[in-house]
């Protein structure tokens, strides 16, 4: 058994020979083990040996970079105690790879300029890479096979790295080459999912579907992930920009598209709030060639790009039509409260199925992955599939949950839950040192809350915004880590956003967690629509689109603040619909609800 560590970890032993099993038999398996049980360690060491025996290819996806290194210091550890020569590559898009200054932050409209400068030999980088010349292919090559001989495994950022020393490499193509001879490759989902991307991987790495072992960390994402790449959205703004844009086109362009766009924003400013009819553009392409403009708004495209090396609106335009009118019943089409109008994707099996019906093996990992029968039906498993569940590896003394019987965020009686709320949170994060993360339903819920507590704690209050960027959220939480080392600050973020998901506070991080009500969606157009088409396919809309994603957001978020075997943390869950055993089965095992007091939160802290 290929194992990094000397010892394995309770329950891993387990996970180990059943994802193997499940490896050996080709089938799809659901595996769902929390925090603390080394699954990226266990799904490795289980499927290496045969992926090497039976030269099959896995891919390890996960959705986040940050969690590529993992996977790469997996394979690193195993080479190193083994001596053997296991590849690995990291492969993140083309944008984070990129090493041109000038390019590395642009847009979707990335692509057109990265090829273009192939085109007129302006990438030493790409040059470098493959050579012209028979002299540079020499040296292309021994530059390629000195990488191969130096690392075995290796992560993006490294690799990037590499290839900005002496000799300039393109890291994106470098990737590409490594990944032929990988035995693993960690990638994201639209590498495997959009079905043109697949296939242009495959092809490069002269693989093929039947030789692909795929694993999918943090699985409980893929259903919302595959959906969101298939949905597309138009706005005003956008709209006027494309207006913009077109005044730049070359003249034969703009006349063809000036009336077309005056009348496409025309129409959208009449729109109001609602559904919005999958035949709502006859009108309009009964009098414009509907072929016609999808042509001419790619070219625009292509010339904004290249003329003035900028994103092109006129290009989302395209992209929005294409979207639209693709799956006529498996998206919602609608102009949301903020004037957008969607085209949301409601069924993850159109791009789903295919990959679980056409790979090897495939084995999905979560914490959260109750029911199991939901993952099957939305990404539509067809073949036979394995389903465990795992317990926590921690003891389950380091976590204590409690739920209030007072206090219920359900809409008809939120107004008056609010001041019950407040007085909880205050007397919760007033009493006790340490940080604290309080988890909203939503903003509105969040700013109600905050505009009462925050004269009446001396503890900082850090606040999420919906407008973050990944820059500013990053400082935001380096901030209030920070704050352990004081009385303590307090987080307060929406259940299901990159605070509560995205981010692990370890050891004296995070002190306990509160989750304000039952959070489920505020009831929205999407919603709806998730409902009645999950109703109609599954019979069972309430549960697949409402219920259990917000259960699955809830142990999501509690789990933060326990990452490791000596953590503790209290999560306090702020309604009493969580004595309701409708609910309460559906969180895992070790979640042993008892009333709250605070006397029960103090005597908690005070034995840590
Ligand atoms: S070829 Fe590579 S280094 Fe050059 S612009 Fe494209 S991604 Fe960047």
């Amino acid at each position: 058994m290929l194992f990094r560590h000397e010892f394995v970890r309770k329950g891993q032993m387990e996970l180990i020979e059943e994802i193997k099993k499940t490896v050996e038999d080709g089938k799809v398996g659901f595996f769902e083990a929390p925090t603390g049980l080394g699954k990226t360690d266990a799904a490795l060491t289980a499927t290496l040996e045969f992926a090497l025996q039976q030269q099959k290819k896995i891919f390890f996806v996960t959705p986040k970079n940050s969690q590529h290194k993992i996977v790469v210091d997996v394979i690193a550890g195993i080479n190193n105690k083994y001596g053997t020569e296991i590849r690995a590559v990291d492969f993140v898009s083309k944008p984070n790879l990129c090493t041109d200054p000038f390019l590395y932050s642009g847009g979707s409209e990335f692509y057109e300029l990265c090829e273009k400068k192939i085109a007129r030999n302006g990438c030493i980088g790409y040059l470098n890479t493959f050579g012209k010349n028979k002299e540079q292919k020499v040296n292309a090559y021994r530059n390629i096979e000195q990488f191969k001989q130096k690392y075995k495994a290796v992560s993006h950022d490294v690799l990037r790295e590499r290839c900005l020393d002496d000799q300039i490499l393109c890291p994106y193509e470098l990737s590409l080459i490594l990944a032929k001879d990988a035995n693993v490759v960690i990638t994201d989902v639209n590498h495997v999912f959009l079905p043109t991307i697949r296939q242009k991987f495959l092809m490069k790495m002269n693989a093929d579907m039947e030789d692909c072992i795929f694993i999918f960390d943090e699985a409980h994402n893929l259903p919302n992930r595959i959906k969101n790449s298939l949905s597309a959205s138009i706005n005003k703004k956008l709209l006027e920009n494309a207006l913009k844009e077109l005044q730049r086109l070359e003249p034969k362009l703009k006349d063809d598209l000036e009336e077309f766009i005056e009348t496409f924003h025309n129409w959208f400013m009449n729109l109001k709030s609602g559904f919005v009819d999958y035949n709502a553009f006859d009108e309009l392409f009964a009098y414009y060639n509907y072929d016609a403009i999808i042509n001419t708004l790619s070219k625009s495209q292509e010339f904004t790009i290249e003329k003035y090396e900028t994103k092109s609106h006129l290009g989302t335009i395209a992209e929005f039509l294409i979207a639209w009118f693709d799956g006529k019943e498996s998206k919602a089409r609608y102009v949301d409260a903020r004037g957008t109008l969607c085209c949301q994707s409601l069924d993850p099996a159109v791009l789903s199925k295919p990959v679980f019906s056409d790979c090897y093996a495939g084995i999905c990992m979560s914490a959260t992955l109750t029911p199991f029968e939901m993952y099957v039906d939305l990404l539509g498993i067809e073949r036979e599939t394995v389903q465990k569940r795992f317990s926590s590896p921690f003891p389950e003394e380091n976590k204590l949950v409690l739920y209030s019987q007072e206090i219920t965020t359900k809409y008809e009686e939120r107004k008056e839950n609010i001041p019950k709320i407040c007085d909880v949170i205050l007397n919760t994060v007033n009493s006790v040192a340490g940080n604290i993360a309080v988890f909203f339903p939503s903003y509105k819920l969040l700013n109600e809350v905050l505009s009462c507590v925050e004269d009446k704690t001396s503890k900082k209050i850090f606040v999420q915004q919906p407008e973050q960027t990944p820059q500013q959220a990053k400082r935001l939480v380096e901030n209030f880590k920070e704050m352990k080392n004081t009385f303590g600050g307090v987080l307060f973020a929406v259940i299901g956003g990159s605070f509560a998901e995205g981010v692990d506070y370890p050891g004296d991080e995070l002190i306990g967690i509160i989750v304000v009500g039952l959070p489920f969606p505020e009831p929205d157009y999407e919603m709806q629509a998730l409902i009645d088409y999950y109703e109609k396919k599954y019979k069972n809309g309430w549960d697949y689109a409402y219920v259990f994603p917000t259960i699955s957001k809830i142990v999501q978020g509690a789990g933060r603040a326990i990452r490791t075997e000596t953590d503790r943390a209290f999560i306090l869950l702020l309604d009493k619909r969580y004595s309701w055993s409708k609910y309460k089965t559906l969180f895992p095992k070790d979640f042993n609800f008892s009333l709250y007091s605070q006397e029960r939160i103090h005597r908690f802290i005070k034995n840590n």
